[in-house]
């Protein structure tokens, strides 16, 4: 616990891979690069975004390498990841928090969450 704390307060200060893009930069708000939060409040302006989505879905190359996100059923809030590290989302799934990469390592996430 007191290790997540720990790195929970180092966030500010060190860069971190972008949830977004997957590039290692200094991160502003919500695990984003500036670039990132600029684009997505872009999108967000355009609401007209699922064709946009449906056409970036079907041309994305989906690359190998994955950081593996398995949700923690004994602590229940934590995610472990495939490279050693724990994260915690406030509220929502990855999904809905627009976690693509995995902020430590910078691969693209991949979840075995189950169902119970
Ligand atoms: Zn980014
Ligand atoms: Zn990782």
């Amino acid at each position: 616990m007191d290790e997540i704390k720990d790195s929970l307060k180092h966030l500010k200060s060190i860069p971190f891979f972008c949830r977004r893009c997957g590039e290692w930069k200094w991160l502003g708000k919500g695990w984003l690069c500036e670039d990132c939060l600029r684009k997505q409040i872009v999108e967000f302006e355009k609401i007209a975004g699922s064709i946009d989505r449906a056409i970036r879905a079907a041309t994305e190359v989906k690359p190998q390498e994955t950081c593996v996100w398995s949700f923690d059923q004994w602590s229940d809030d934590f995610y472990e990841t495939s490279c050693g590290k724990a994260f915690t989302l406030i509220e929502g799934t990855l999904e809905e928090n627009d976690m693509r990469y995995c902020t430590y390592c910078g691969k693209p996430i991949e979840t075995t969450q189950e169902d119970s």
